[in-house]
């Protein structure tokens, strides 16, 4: 039945579906009561229950009430092939980091078929809540939800992880708001480096080729870069952390390209003390390293790291 509705299925395709299996099937009023938003709500309190447990095992509060790290994503189908197109509904999810369930989803519609079709509003149940623009709607929807957090869950989410591109930030207007702090997505934030790399090369083409911004160097930096966020987020001194942080980054095309005058040793096995840059010693050519994209190295090194795409866009 839960496949049926999420592919868009009526009452009617599920009727003919278990007819053909030999099952009885349920009443029409069944499959679209309100069973599934009750059960929905209760899943959501259950996470929040859980999330509040978790913040007092963390002893994590925010003027005295249970403060929980979340995950916030949002979207509305922006374009169909070859057109530019809003659509007319978007949703937004707000989960919980530790738990990783649900806390809060919301939906918002510009369209209510019965309401072209001039049924009175009292005649049916209208699902049209939203006028403003189609890229509002993910900030309204984590507006709602950040400030429901404590009237539902009982829970403040101080902190949220959300697009690296997005700048969704809920104003919550409480008390609380200013507490809230976001937090960037390694993965986005890795997608988004190699998204500037590749428009790099297509605004400038003579950077690539042979010695250059070839996909395997792109591929190399994106992972040099996400090989260091890892690295420096298990350092509990934060700020030293950043530190450490912002020198590999700023570092990583040097170590790419084979100087590794600056590297960290934590980093990278070929550290040297002089410039190996100009093609004067054999070292000229770009190393491998245990942040390397190539096979032959990808479990060589002692230090984890992300080696290949695939591992970038699954986290
Ligand atoms: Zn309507
Ligand atoms: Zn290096």
């Amino acid at each position: 039945m839960w496949g049926q509705m999420i592919t868009g299925g009526e009452h009617s395709r599920l009727e003919e579906m278990t007819s053909v299996t030999g099952i009885p099937v349920m009443t029409k009023k069944c499959f679209t009561g309100e069973m599934w938003g009750r059960a929905l709500n209760e899943a959501m309190v259950e996470a929040g229950r859980m999330g509040r447990d978790i913040a007092i095992q963390n002893n994590s509060f925010c003027e005295g009430v249970q403060a929980i790290t979340v995950i916030v994503d949002g979207g509305w189908s922006k374009r169909s092939h070859k057109h530019s197109y809003n659509a007319k509904s978007g949703v937004a999810i707000i989960i919980g980091k530790e738990t990783g369930k649900l806390l809060y989803i919301g939906v918002r519609n510009k369209f209510c078929q019965a309401c072209t079709l001039h049924i009175p509003q009292d005649q049916h149940a209208c699902y049209k809540n939203w006028n403003a623009s189609s890229s509002e709607m993910e900030t309204d929807i984590l507006l709602e939800g950040f400030t429901n957090a404590e009237r539902m869950h009982g829970i403040r989410f101080t902190k949220f992880i959300g697009d690296g591109d997005s700048s969704v930030h809920p104003n919550v207007p409480a008390g609380w708001g200013h507490y809230i702090q976001k937090l960037e997505c390694a993965t986005h934030t890795c997608k988004c480096y190699r998204g500037a790399l590749e428009q790099l090369v297509k605004d400038k083409p003579s950077y690539k080729g042979i010695g250059g911004l070839t996909l395997k160097m792109r591929k190399r930096l994106v992972s040099a870069a996400r090989c260091a966020i890892k690295l420096r987020s298990k350092e509990s001194d934060r700020v030293k952390a950043l530190s450490l942080l912002k020198k590999d980054l700023i570092n990583g095309p040097r170590h790419c390209f084979g100087i590794h005058t600056h590297c960290s040793p934590d980093l990278c096995t070929k550290v040297t003390t002089h410039s190996v840059s100009c093609g004067q010693t054999s070292d000229a050519a770009p190393q491998t390293t245990n942040c390397d994209l190539s096979e032959s190295n990808a479990s060589s090194g002692d230090r984890e790291c992300i080696n290949n795409d695939e591992d970038l866009e699954g986290k």
